[in-house]
């Protein structure tokens, strides 16, 4: 039998997080999720600014209810920011000029439900869009339109955090804060990044921290 032929992986896989573009015709889906405090944002901006460097028209829209830090920029928590418009609903999205190339959304868990499909009519346009959002709510439960986002994207990039307790890949994002509303925005002091198993113990990490203050 003969093998598969794989395909060879190349510098230039290696070098980008996104996918290579060489021979694919115009027009799909890039996602960038992860947990809190995972970089989901720099990557966005990363990305948009090359595509800016290439002269290619980019726009970049976020929700109106994050407004942590600007109106109207995608700001990342490094302050590394990129100009944002902010839209109250996903469908707004549709009157992007034809001349835009790509078109980013940042923070998209906070986006209703018919952010899938505005996302896909715009790639059917031929348009590059790149979707960063939070995959996971503070509950470990899918958040907001991402879970249908990242089944219909083309390529998925999913960033890590690093967990304070014990070091390894942190997926979820563990809420500090005794609030049960899914759309709390936070920053450091709310949330906090962890790995599956420092996330499954909760509080009793909280209070091994708190005690180990006290004696210090
Ligand atoms: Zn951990």
């Amino acid at each position: 039998m003969l093998p598969c032929p794989a395909r060879v992986t190349t510098h230039a896989d290696l070098m980008f997080l996104e996918p290579s573009f060489r021979g694919q015709r115009s027009g799909w889906i890039e996602v960038i999720c992860g947990s809190m405090f995972s970089g989901k944002t720099e990557e966005l901006i990363r990305r948009l600014r090359r595509a800016r460097y290439a002269n290619q028209d980019v726009i970049v829209y976020k929700p109106k209810q994050d407004t942590r830090y600007s109106q109207n920029h995608v700001v990342s928590h490094d302050e590394n920011d990129f100009n944002a418009e902010p839209v109250a609903h996903s469908s707004i999205i549709l009157d992007v000029p034809a001349q835009v190339k790509v078109v980013g959304i940042d923070e998209a868990q906070f986006f209703d439900d018919q952010l899938t499909e505005h996302v896909q009519r715009l790639a059917l346009r031929g348009m590059r869009v790149v979707v960063a959002g939070l995959d996971m709510d503070f509950m470990g439960k899918p958040f907001g339109p991402m879970a249908d986002i990242l089944s219909v994207a083309e390529y998925v990039t999913k960033l890590h955090a690093i967990c304070p307790h014990c070091g390894n890949l942190a997926t979820h994002s563990y809420r500090l804060v005794a609030e049960d509303d899914q759309f709390l925005l936070g920053d450091k002091g709310s949330y906090e990044p962890r790995c599956r198993v420092c996330y499954s113990m909760g509080n009793i990490l909280d209070f091994r921290a708190s005690k180990k203050s006290e004696t210090s």
